[in-house]
């Protein structure tokens, strides 16, 4: 410690390194050092409330950090938390000094400060606002450094003013103590709770404080004399153990009180012990012995540590009837389960070459994945509370690590939650050694293992039905849509190759007829490959296709149509220069029908008939015009497309549209959309019609209907 002079630092920066410097080197200790330099420069000349100069307050901070056993990310973001709201240091300085991780952790820390929720909002949705702060931190240690700001603000608030006082407290109790246990951290929960409870309710906790305090000689010397018995009981049986008695703190005493309006000496755990052991096996060994010596209460055995709390709090708890006929409530649990319950998430923040363990990681994954839950909305939201619901299932992986999983997750989701890839590569799951199938719903302590098939080619589609987690869901339909996209058109295509195949029209038909043109646009499609993924995704069927198209009335005109099918288009019936039976091409560019004033190109491929003010025809040199006149038209009909702008993009127009043309006897034999914004799209429709009057009629009635916002006459392509 050669360049750290300890002495000219404050005292509580010196505990600080005494905790930590055994863990760190002295780089890492100066970077320390620098974030309290710097936040005292930052600070200045500003003072708390108390007086005290304001540097005290993230000193505290930190040094409640160190004590919960954090890392020096969490203590350098301590110490400087307060700097970015409330001083001229911008987040850019801190991340340049301090880098990424403290910068993003004092950006947390500033936006919840910042968020000032209404104490209306907090009555009614305490539970919304503390999943709101978790979601928010992307980091955990942004809650961690919260929770520490807000411990240290209670222990110094003598000098506020009562009522903010009592907001403070109030808002402890609906969020920061219910976070502190939420993660498992008793030994800030207590504290939090015993402090809001002071200011929220000062009478009764004079009451409880001076209640307690009478009758604390009694029960010290009852405590002694407990504890030297079990010790003396547990020491013949050659067990490690350690004894404390333990203070039941003041608020938990008062709820008690207040929740069953029972006597003081009524309750249970006024006198309480606890025995730490060296193993888990110990940990019922003992309360074997204990049963022994002292007769145990029915009902009052509980056994967390085959279930653990949602919060990850392990202990056996038992209380007894003593020699004295006193009730006596005592803790069991291993060293490892006491650090756990003290420390919570922060007894496991084992940092190695500056890399978090496992389990943070697992956490820190979580709540990314409720944070984009959370920012996906209002749908997301739903499935966001579900999730975290806080009835999590702890599940244990082959190598004994504890994985939180929502209740009612499947091992497909545990597959997914391990790793994205091992989801996609799942072959199967030994759960507690035996192979379960996928839809197999986790339960508390299972241990899963899951088989992966590297040579898979991804999830299943029907894996979507065991899927029980948002992510996961989003996570197999994601596969899908990026990778899968080609297969599901090529599925798609298949579906329409089936339909065509039974139709015997050709794809193409399929895709451009009216019937299944009105299917898809309910879904606003527009482009083939969507129709194409569209029916790989298994929306509609070949069957839902064929039945598009009335079979049976196909099939009889199938009979007819063959033979015919080649001259589909409308005979010979225009005279050229007064003479029929000279072949004619009629023009598509502006598809005259009989009635229209006609004329005819020469070209090298024939005579091409257009109407006369075609603007293609103008662009041709005068010598090659023929003149031509409509003959017997009575037998044909003749094809022309009429555009049809809708405001109306549910499909219904264009069913009315098929519905008139059935009516009228109007072939449709094409109908391609084109989507122009939100619901204004654009149907060309190709019909077959007898003559220019028939045609002027169709466009007036389809314009009156309803939704349609303009109707006209173009070319047939
Ligand atoms: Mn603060």
């Amino acid at each position: 410690m050669s360049k750290i002079r300890l002495t000219a630092l404050p005292r509580e920066l010196r505990k600080i390194i005494n905790m930590i410097y055994k863990n760190y080197s002295e780089e890492e200790l100066m970077r320390v050092i620098d974030a309290y330099e710097y936040a005292k420069l930052y600070h200045g000349s500003q003072k708390r409330k108390s007086g005290e100069p304001y540097i005290i307050h993230p000193l505290n901070v930190a040094l409640i950090l160190a004590e919960l056993n954090l890392d020096i990310i969490s203590i350098q973001a301590g110490l400087l938390h307060d700097v970015a709201e409330d001083t001229t240091a911008s987040l850019q300085d801190i991340e340049d000094y301090f880098g990424k991780d403290v910068a993003k952790i004092v950006d947390g820390v500033t936006k919840i400060e910042k968020l000032n929720i209404a104490q209306s909002s907090l009555d009614k949705k305490a539970e919304t606002v503390r999943k709101m702060f978790l979601a928010m931190a992307e980091d955990i240690r942004v809650i961690l450094v919260k929770l520490a700001d807000r411990l240290h603000n209670l222990r110094t608030m003598d000098s506020m003013p009562e009522n903010k006082q009592k907001e403070k407290a109030k808002e402890t109790l609906q969020i920061y103590a219910p976070l502190a246990h939420r993660l498992g951290i008793h030994a800030i929960k207590w504290q939090l709770e015993d402090l809001a409870f002071k200011y929220l309710y000062p009478e009764e906790y004079k009451k409880i404080a001076a209640i307690v305090d009478r009758k604390r000689i009694d029960r010290e010397f009852i405590s002694e004399e407990y504890k030297s018995m079990l010790q003396l009981t547990l020491s013949r049986h050659g067990i490690n153990f350690e004894i404390s008695g333990r203070q039941k703190h003041f608020y938990s005493i008062w709820r008690k009180m207040d929740n069953f309006f029972k006597p003081i000496d009524e309750i249970y755990d006024m006198i309480a012990l606890r025995v730490i052991t060296s193993t888990e096996k110990e940990c019922y060994y003992v309360m074997g012995l204990v049963h022994n010596l002292w007769k145990p209460i029915p009902g009052r055995v509980k056994d967390y540590i085959a279930t653990p709390k949602s919060n990850g709090y392990r202990s056996l708890h038992t209380s007894v009837i003593t020699h004295r006929g006193e009730a006596l409530e005592i803790q069991i649990r291993s060293k490892e389960m006491h650090q756990e319950a003290e420390f919570g998430l922060a007894a496991h923040w084992i940092y190695k070459e500056g890399k978090i363990s496992k389990y943070q990681q697992d956490w820190l994954e979580r709540l990314k994945e409720w944070h984009m839950d959370y920012k996906q909305g209002i749908s997301g939201l739903v499935e966001f509370q579900k999730e975290l619901g806080i009835e999590d299932v702890y599940i244990f992986t082959p190598k004994g690590e504890v994985k939180h999983m929502p209740k009612g997750s499947t091992t497909i989701d545990f597959a997914y939650s391990v790793h994205t890839e091992i989801g996609h590569h799942f072959a199967g799951a030994k759960v507690n050694g035996n192979i379960e199938s996928l839809d197999y719903e986790l339960k508390n302590g299972d241990m899963v293992e899951i088989i992966v098939n590297k040579n898979s080619n991804g999830p299943s589609r029907d894996w979507l039905k065991y899927a029980k987690s948002s992510s996961t869901r989003a996570k197999i339909k994601r596969f899908f849509r990026e990778k899968y996209n080609i297969e599901l058109q090529e599925k798609g295509k298949e579906i329409l190759r089936q339909a065509s195949k039974k139709l015997q029209i050709s794809m193409e038909e399929i895709s451009s007829s009216p019937e299944f043109v009105a299917l898809i646009s309910k879904d606003n499609i527009l482009k083939p490959k969507d129709i194409l993924l569209k029916l790989g995704e298994g929306e509609y069927s070949a069957e839902d296709i064929v039945a598009l198209f009335d079979v049976k009335e196909e099939e009889e005109e199938k009979i007819e149509d063959i033979p015919v099918k080649k001259s589909k288009r409308p005979k010979n019936t225009v005279m050229v220069n007064g003479q029929s039976g000279i072949f004619v091409k009629i023009a598509k560019c502006c598809s005259p029908v009989p009635g229209d004033p006609i004329i005819g190109v020469l070209s090298p491929k024939g005579i091409t008939v257009h109407i006369q003010n075609c603007p293609n025809v103008k662009n041709i040199v005068q010598g090659e015009m023929v003149e031509v006149n409509w003959g017997d038209t009575t037998s044909e009909t003749y094809p022309v497309s009429i555009l049809l702008e809708t405001n109306d993009a549910s499909g219904s127009v264009l069913k009315e549209i098929l519905k008139r043309a059935k009516d009228k006897s109007v072939k449709i034999d094409e109908v391609n959309t084109k989507f122009n914004g939100w619901d204004n799209l654009t149907y060309r429709i190709r019909i077959y019609v007898r003559s220019s009057s028939q045609l002027l009629e169709i466009i007036e009635n389809w314009g009156k209907i309803n939704g349609v916002l303009r109707t006209y006459r173009v070319g047939e392509n």
